[in-house]
């Protein structure tokens, strides 16, 4: 295990730690094999209370900050486990907190911060929008004190086991907005309403175990009451919660990244080939510590990030960049990784190769790495825009 004397939350990152434990690999192994989801290990973070550590102690939650929920999730993938099935039910009601009304949010943040409701379905992406969301065309239309919701999303992640999604719609046509970015509303859907009365859920089998769907609204009538803030700015809305995902995001790389490091280090001492252990070379020593410069540089990023959001200062850049930092130390990790281990890198038994696989994802999504980088140059570097 690399050493981590002078990391934040040690007591936490020990709980996380214990309870990761008792899900060993073959526990995720089975579920990847099937697709299915790890509902055991996400209870018993619920109980723990690990997945509202942001959410505000008046609602029931612990209160902590950023950098707390981001030590807890960078934990859990240096365990070799995948927050990827839960880590929305932490961040996914900053929407709702920042801009909920006040009995929206005595209604819904309590039972979230407990755990009865899981609010952990994120809708923005739709399949002809892509990465330009002003493109979304799912449409909600008033009808008296009901909005009629049709359309559709996909990659829609943790929708089969969500009580409640923030939806992102719009409720009036882009070309009729003042600006693309104006028009967009947000609403809380309850899924346990909607499903089969206007709303269909179709997994995607995907390279990794990550519950993901495309979902299919037909007059799907969700209350007025569950439009958050006000209609038109839910664009603005979205965003603002982009931050705390980002960072989070994040902190999951750092851990991937420290699950290889910590794999590769160890096997690296034990393997024996040509009467010595392959890490006596610098060949393969080289790599190992490359990761591990890389990883800690992000690392760092991340916790500058958590800093600022916490602070509540601006922190689009930081955020932004420290997801693409640690997405790129991750998979770098992840390479090396099964280099390191030879053949028995491709053997599921391993864990490598799984980890590999999700690993990858984080460059794509929530956001691909090319959409960060037009972010630094035109924002931070004043380059001409391409879009
Ligand atoms: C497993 C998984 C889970 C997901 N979960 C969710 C979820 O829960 N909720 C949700 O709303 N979304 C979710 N997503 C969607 C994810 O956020 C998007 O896939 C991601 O933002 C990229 O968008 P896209 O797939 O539409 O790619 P596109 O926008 O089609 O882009 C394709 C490629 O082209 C590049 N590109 C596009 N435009 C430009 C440009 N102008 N300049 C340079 N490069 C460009 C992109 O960087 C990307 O590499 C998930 C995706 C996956 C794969």
């Amino acid at each position: 295990m690399l050493n981590d004397t002078t990391q934040i939350f040690p007591e936490i990152r020990e709980a996380v730690r214990r309870l990761c434990a008792r899900f060993p690999g073959a526990y995720w192994r089975a579920l990847d094999r099937e697709r299915q989801y790890p509902t055991e290990f996400v209870t018993a973070l619920t109980e723990a209370g690990f997945l509202s550590v942001l959410i505000p102690e008046e609602y029931g939650g612990s209160g902590l900050g950023l950098a707390a929920g981001a030590a807890v999730l960078e934990e859990i993938h240096r365990a070799g486990c995948n927050g990827g099935a839960c880590h929305a039910q932490m961040y996914t009601m900053g929407t709702l907190l920042a801009h909920g009304s006040p009995a929206q949010k005595q209604m819904y943040l309590p039972k979230v911060a407990s755990g009865e409701l899981r609010l952990q379905a994120f809708g923005v992406t739709e399949p002809d929008a892509g990465t330009d969301t002003t493109r979304i065309a799912t449409f909600a239309r008033r009808e008296g004190d009901h909005y009629v919701v049709s359309g559709k999303k996909l990659w829609i992640s943790r929708a089969e086991h969500s009580d409640l999604m923030v939806l992102l719609c719009r409720t009036t046509a882009r070309a009729d907005a003042a600006k693309p970015s104006d028009g967009m509303s947000v609403l809380l859907v309850d899924m346990r309403e909607a499903v089969g009365n206007g709303l269909t859920i179709r997994p995607v089998r995907t390279m990794i175990n990550h519950a993901t769907t495309e979902l299919f609204f037909e007059d799907l009538r969700v209350p007025v009451a569950n439009l958050i803030g006000e209609e038109g700015q839910g664009f603005r809305y979205i965003l603002s919660g982009m931050n705390a995902e980002r960072i989070l995001i994040a902190s999951e790389c750092i851990g991937d990244a420290k699950f290889f490091i910590d794999r590769a280090s160890a096997y690296a001492k034990e393997r024996q080939v040509f009467g010595r252990p392959i890490g006596e070379n610098q060949g393969v020593q080289f790599p190992i510590a490359r990761a591990y410069v890389q990883m800690t540089a992000a690392s760092h990023m991340v916790d500058r990030a958590a800093a600022l959001f916490e602070a509540g200062q601006p922190c689009g850049t930081e955020a932004n960049m420290a997801k693409l930092a640690a997405s790129e130390a991750s998979w770098y990790a992840a390479d090396m990784c099964v280099q390191t281990h030879g053949g028995f890198g491709f053997a599921e038994e391993y864990d490598i190769e799984r980890k590999f696989r999700e690993t990858r994802l984080y460059q794509v999504a929530p956001i691909s790495t090319n959409l960060i980088l037009s972010h630094v140059a035109t924002h931070v570097l004043d380059l001409p825009k391409s879009f």
